[in-house]
């Protein structure tokens, strides 16, 4: 999963319920890249954030399914994560659509 831009089945992901307080970090590396308060449900299947720890991230131009996204990837061990819209709540309006299988959750 982290080494292909694969997406996974929706609603596959364990972490789309996870609530507790914590830490959502890269599982390829353990670099942190979401808080849990940041975390919403966007009803897409995915584990879903509308911020990110801008510096763990690097983005890319995504031209896979024709249409242009912008994929992001742990900056650290260059894992694919998933991939970040423009129709997310505020503050930000942002919504990165996360692999759950390329996280893993620490509880606070
Ligand atoms: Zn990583």
């Amino acid at each position: 999963m982290l080494r292909h831009e694969a997406t996974e089945r929706p609603y596959s992901s364990p972490l789309n319920d996870e609530h507790r307080r914590g830490t959502f970090v890269c599982k390829g590396c353990d670099l942190p890249l979401f808080r849990s308060g940041w975390k919403f449900d966007s009803r897409t299947g995915w584990p879903s954030f509308y911020t990110v720890i801008a510096a763990n991230i690097g983005r890319k131009r995504d031209l896979a399914i024709g249409v242009p996204r912008t994929e992001y990837h742990c900056a650290r061990c260059l894992g694919h994560q998933g991939h970040v819209f423009n129709d997310g709540p505020r503050p930000t309006g942002l919504r990165y659509c996360n692999n759950g299988a390329a996280l893993k959750f620490v509880a606070a």
